[in-house]
């Protein structure tokens, strides 16, 4: 069976991280470490997982003219990611992602997009025969709003299907959820969606409606450890159980589970099985600590599910 191609449109940032021993003080300087640099962002993370998995993956995103830049190109491509369309931005620089963890594990993030988020439509445009010969497209909204309109639209004109991933979420133009085919929302970001708490596998069942009457067919909340709830129409939908496993580190988990669902579907995997394996991708990435080095491969998966 071919592994299928998948393209995704989405964020690149340098994961910088230190430890501290407590959170630091407005104004405080706290002599903390040890230090860990790391590529990360949504996208990329979600490029990772997919790649790991045995898919051909297109990587569409922006970084600046620095050392960040080539460093994140040198990822991708040690990943096996095409980086045809990794634009560079004069002016803006690469994304950063400033982390820090203190001893009880809890953690203080500063994101800034810089390059990434200044993606454009005429760039995502470039990527159109790309996008055209996709088994599906990844988005998420960690990058302009346009990039994401202008994926969406193209997608749809060459009838590729797309998974939308709603994270982090922020208000977006919500006509273009009636060209999509599947949306990934998070327990959180289901609740920004619709309004509607979610908790329970109850809670998700109403907020999957709300979110399939504003016009996309396949619905799939992430629920943590608890799995995912499928809802596809009618009166009720499915929970797939999530797998267990000792977590140690949950960051990423969602993009090892948007990465691991782009690659099975887009090997022809029907969508039940598809969550599966997007459940046990998920599951792995908990056990490792960190995000893109923490996606696992595709004979880990196989061996965990066997
Ligand atoms: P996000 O990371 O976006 O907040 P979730 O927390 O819903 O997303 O997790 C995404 C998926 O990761 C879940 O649907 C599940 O498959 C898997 N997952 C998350 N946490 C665990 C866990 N502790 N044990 C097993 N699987 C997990």
């Amino acid at each position: 069976m071919s592994q299928g191609i998948v393209t995704v449109v989405g964020s690149y940032v340098t994961d910088l991280m230190s430890r501290t021993p407590h959170m630091p003080k407005v104004g405080e300087t706290v002599l903390g470490g040890p230090f860990k640099m790391g590529p990360g962002g949504k996208g990329g993370n979600q490029a990772v997982a997919a790649a790991r998995q045995g898919s051909a993956v297109y990587m569409v995103t922006k970084v600046g003219d620095d050392e960040f830049g080539a460093y994140a190109r040198a990822n991708f491509t040690k990943e096996t990611i095409n980086t045809q369309y990794v634009f560079v931005d004069p002016v803006e620089a690469t994304g950063a992602a400033l982390i820090a963890v203190d001893d009880n594990g809890d953690n203080l993030i500063v994101v800034a997009l810089g390059a990434c988020g200044t993606l454009t439509t005429e760039e995502v445009t470039q990527a159109s025969q790309v996008i055209a010969k996709s088994d599906i497209v990844l988005v998420q909204l960690e990058t302009s709003n346009e990039a994401v309109i202008a994926t969406v639209a193209l997608a749809k004109g060459h009838g590729v299907p797309v998974i939308l991933n709603p994270a982090p979420y922020h208000e977006f133009p919500r006509e273009i959820l009636q060209d999509i085919t599947y949306i990934t929302p998070n327990e959180t970001e289901a609740c920004s969606l619709t309004g509607l708490k979610v908790d329970t596998e109850a809670d998700a069942l109403q907020a999957a409606k709300a979110i399939y009457v504003m016009g996309v067919p396949n619905v799939l909340i992430t629920l943590g450890k608890k799995g995912c709830y499928y809802y596809h129409g009618g009166e009720s939908g499915k929970l797939y159980p999530g797998f267990e496993v000792q977590a140690l580190d949950t960051t990423g988990a969602g993009d090892a589970f948007n990465g691991g669902l782009a690659y099975a579907l887009a090997s022809g995997q029907a969508l039940g099985e598809a969550i599966i394996h997007a459940n046990a991708v998920a599951a792995l990435s908990v056990t490792k600590v960190g995000t893109s080095p923490a996606m696992p491969t595709i004979d880990e998966v196989l061996a965990f599910k066997a």
